[in-house]
């Protein structure tokens, strides 16, 4: 047996199978680079779903990390530490709101988002006690919590998990006439990702999300972007809503943020929405700890002084021209903004996991959704000339 699959049967043997991932055992990173076991290398297009936008091991927040070790790990939120109001203070100049909440992982600010929603419609709004709805949309993806999988529209997702937490109402997405009609008095946000990445990057029209706030602010519900996969330059601006004239009340953000080397995720509002929360009514043990405020400020500036946003945007229009120009009957669509890609294959083609097999042959790591997508998301520093090599790759693998 080669060590290949002696690791994957080990892992195989003693976790949880809640994954089918191609056989591959990576070891080693670095910058848009994994190496697997025997030296290979690949060009990593999931880039752990968006959460390493800046590259694999990214030397500044590496070193902002080894430097933090070295001086203070994890204080408890009864005390406060040195590093997390530079971070939050950085985080909100960033992004553009008055105030930060930080957590851990996407789902966990997800979960922070609806309790400032559900609380914010009971003490501002005058919404009847434990009545409060959020709107949700369809084939989204906010997280694997129960109460956040209660609401996807994904069996595999919830299945056998309920019963389900209520309050939350399914519409289909990119559609503002069944937003307006799903609205009652008893709504207390709107809760959308911009472009629905786990759904196979489901980008919807033009308006669509300047149209949903607009009907938020007629109507006085939150307005709240899930941008945990979108955010940090990864669609080609700072975040997917600025695409269009769509700021949020409530921005989620994650993935990104810990730079691939640590989990931190945060929730953004102005101050009228996130004076909500008082002493006692929400915390997280690790959430904006040293070590993820070290991590995060580091993360921010790389997005910053790299201009990753822009480098999203030019390299994500000459990847996707690329993939466009690529005569197959096999493939149904290319779609994406910036370096958030999908090629969607007909169904005809087969499963679109044997692509991603003739990929990794190729050198590229890429994982199927849904059967017949694609999904390519490669860190936001990757150079013309690799992604030309994808867009060759793709050509000759589809045959
Ligand atoms: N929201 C979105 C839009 C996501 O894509 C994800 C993760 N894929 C999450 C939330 C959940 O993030 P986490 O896995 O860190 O909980």
């Amino acid at each position: 047996m080669s060590r290949t699959q002696e690791l994957i049967s080990i892992a195989e043997e003693y976790g949880a199978h809640n994954y089918h991932p191609l056989p591959v055992v990576l070891s080693r990173s670095e910058g848009p680079w994994v190496w697997d076991i025997d030296g290979k290398r690949y060009l990593d297009c999931l880039s752990a779903y968006s959460a390493v936008n800046q590259g694999h091991r990214h030397p500044r927040i590496v070193q902002a990390l080894k430097d933090q070790l070295d001086r203070l790990d994890l204080t408890s939120r009864a005390f406060h530490n040195d590093r997390m109001g530079g971070f939050l203070k950085k985080l909100c100049e960033h992004t553009g709101f008055q105030s930060a909440l930080p957590m851990n992982t996407g789902a966990e600010a997800v979960e922070t988002a609806i309790k400032l929603a559900r609380r914010y419609a009971y003490e501002r709004r005058g919404v009847q006690k434990d009545k409060a709805e959020i709107i949700v949309c369809r084939e989204n993806f906010h997280g694997r919590t129960t109460t956040i999988v209660g609401f996807s529209s994904d069996p595999s997702a919830h299945g056998g998990y309920g019963p389900v937490t209520p309050g939350f109402i399914l519409i289909p997405f990119d559609d503002l006439d069944a937003l307006e009609a799903a609205i009652n008095k008893n709504t207390a946000a709107f809760l959308v990702e911009p472009i629905q990445g786990e759904a196979g990057v489901k980008v919807p029209k033009d308006g669509y999300l300047a149209g949903a706030r607009k009907k938020c602010t007629d109507y006085g519900i939150l307005f709240m972007l899930d941008e945990v996969q979108t955010g940090f330059g990864r669609t080609g601006k700072r975040f997917c809503y600025m695409h269009e004239d769509a700021r949020p009340d409530v921005l989620i953000v994650g993935k990104a943020l810990g730079g691939g080397l640590y989990p931190v995720s945060a929730v953004l509002a102005d101050k009228k929405y996130m004076d909500i929360f008082t002493p006692g009514t929400h915390g997280s043990t690790f959430g904006g700890n040293p070590l993820a405020s070290a991590v995060g400020t580091a993360a921010l500036e790389v997005l910053e002084d790299e201009k990753l946003d822009e480098r999203s945007a030019r390299l994500g229009k000459r990847f996707m021209d690329g993939l466009r120009a690529i005569r197959s009957p096999k493939i149904k669509e290319v779609r994406g903004k910036g370096l958030l890609v999908a090629i969607e294959l007909k169904k005809e083609a087969g499963p679109a996991y044997d692509l991603c097999l003739k990929l990794k042959e190729r050198g590229i790591l890429v994982k199927d959704t849904h059967q017949t997508t694609i999904r390519f998301a490669p860190a936001l520093t990757i150079d013309e000339k690799d992604l030309d090599m994808i867009v060759a790759s793709v050509q000759d693998a589809l045959g």
